[in-house]
């Protein structure tokens, strides 16, 4: 078998976060009930005229600039006409020869190296609406409360070599959407999905091969799963002797299978021409310049920040600043407890792990910032050891009660009298004659154990380090 090159190209469509929708004063906020968000414009009755909301145009600016593009200063809508069942107007308005950015790019980190994507362009486009099938009745019923809910399309060079490529892109892209806060990027709820273009060619082959488009991917691991089985079959195909055809392909993600829906279209079928309906989009350098200015801290500059101002490892100011909701998460809780390195390390450890297990982000949690600083100040005050506090904070993930109530309900208090714990030290020296005589004789692992026995009779509780000095007073003596 030959080696094959995979060449990967994404389509991302990202909701824009805006109150309204891109024509007219419609809700976008999901999960309302079907067709209580929609009105004449939205649902394209005849003879409404739309007005572009200008947020659309503000926040797509400050994608635009935040992956390198050119912000263009003359830009226009058109018309992309197709029929089907969620498009009202049977047009979907959309940019096409002179979308509002064009030409940036973005740089992924994958398994420690540095690669640059390039992005060949980003414009605006009004979402569909939702098509829902019944499968008991066999009816399909039409939601039209997405219909022109404002869209981004950012469209990937074809640079992108594998799935872990593809996934790091997705990461990277939706950090930045949320630093910027132009949209809430819910993959599970549709509001960041991406299509993934991708064909094979032999390697040394200059000229792309033929490409199939798989639509509307919603999680990181479909978009992995399905280049790792369209990958597999274009080879597969290539091999037998056949030839790839351009197509449309659905993922279905419960099978882990892709399936061939129609030949893909290409741009002459959707008939494009200008909106006559909404006048051209045009900038001027001030407008641009003062997005410019008023773009926060991005993501590379926040964690450059985070190494210097905290002293944090680059591993850790990289894990923290890779979402803005730890970011800020951090923020709060340091601000309080004053121990960055202590609230980096339960960010990045245990708390992670369970928002994993559970599949939440960390703003879906139980446990607040303040939540997490007051335990961090329980253990720097040695009223808790940091073995309880392990505890404490599962009980605090699952409750969402606070660290003092549940030191002092379980009565996990480290116990820091000297006095009772010599009782204790004294007891276990006693019990383990062997135990002394082997850390007498050289082996100081005997010291471990004899420490274990105290912390078992304490549950824990007792304060380490005087377990120690006691521990070595007594048998020293
Ligand atoms: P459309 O999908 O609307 O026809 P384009 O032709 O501009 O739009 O391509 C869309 C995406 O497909 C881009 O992300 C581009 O990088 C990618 N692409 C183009 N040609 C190939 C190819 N041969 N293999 C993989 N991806 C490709
Ligand atoms: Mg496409
Ligand atoms: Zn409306």
């Amino acid at each position: 078998m030959k080696d094959y090159e995979v060449i990967i190209g994404l389509e991302v469509h990202a909701e824009l976060s805006t109150n309204t929708k891109m024509y007219c004063n419609c809700s976008t906020s999901f999960g309302a009930d079907p067709n209580t968000h929609c009105c004449p414009i939205c649902t394209g009755m005849p003879g409404v005229l739309p007005v572009l909301n200008e947020k659309v145009v503000e926040y797509a600016v400050k994608a635009g600039l935040a992956t390198n593009c050119d912000i263009s200063r003359f830009s226009k809508q058109d018309r992309k006409n197709y029929f089907y069942p969620d498009l009202p107007k049977a047009y979907q308005t959309s940019q096409y020869d002179l979308p509002l950015c064009l030409g940036g790019h973005l740089d992924i980190n994958v398994n420690g190296e540095k690669k640059r994507i390039g992005i060949t362009r980003i414009h605006i486009e009004e979402d569909a609406g939702k098509l829902i099938h019944d499968a008991y009745t066999g009816d399909t019923l039409v939601d039209m409360n997405r219909c022109a809910v404002p869209l981004i399309e950012i469209v990937s060079e074809p640079d992108i070599r594998n799935a872990d490529e593809a996934v790091a892109y997705m990461q990277t892209l939706k950090s930045i959407l949320e630093y910027l806060n132009v949209c809430d990027c819910k993959m599970q709820e549709g509001s960041l999905r991406c299509d993934v273009n991708l064909s094979v060619r032999p390697v040394g082959q200059k000229e792309f091969g033929t490409r199939t488009e798989t639509k509307n991917l919603n999680s990181f691991k479909a978009i992995h799963n399905l280049i790792e089985f369209e990958t597999n079959r274009q080879i597969k195909v290539i091999e037998e002797g056949g030839k790839i055809k351009q197509e449309t392909i659905r993922w279905d993600d419960a099978k882990g299978i892709g399936y061939a829906m129609r030949a893909k279209e290409d741009a002459h079928d959707y008939r494009y021409f200008p909106e006559p309906d909404l006048a051209p989009i045009v900038l001027s350098d001030e407008y641009v310049n003062n997005i410019k200015d008023n773009l926060p801290e991005m993501p590379h500059i926040k964690k450059e920040r985070y190494m210097k101002e905290f002293s944090l490892p680059e591993y850790d100011a990289d894990i923290l600043t890779s979402s803005i909701k730890s970011a800020n998460f951090f923020e709060k809780a340091n601000d309080i407890c004053n121990n960055p390195k202590a609230v980096a390390n339960w960010i990045m450890g245990d708390f992670a792990r369970m928002l994993n297990e559970k599949e939440i982000e960390i703003d879906e949690s139980k446990v607040t910032p303040e939540n997490l600083a007051e335990l961090i100040n329980l253990i720097d005050k040695g009223t808790i050891s940091s073995k309880i506090a392990k505890q404490v904070f599962e009980d605090m993930f699952e409750s969402g009660e606070n660290a003092k109530e549940i030191v002092e309900k379980k009565g996990l208090v480290q116990m820091s009298d000297e006095g009772a714990i010599k009782e204790l030290v004294e007891k276990v020296v006693q019990a383990n004659p062997q135990s002394i005589a082997d850390y007498k004789a050289g082996k100081d692992k005997a010291i471990g154990f004899l420490v274990g026995q105290i912390m078992k009779e304490t549950k824990g509780k007792a304060n380490p380090q005087i377990v120690n000095k006691l521990l070595l007073e007594i048998i020293n003596k």
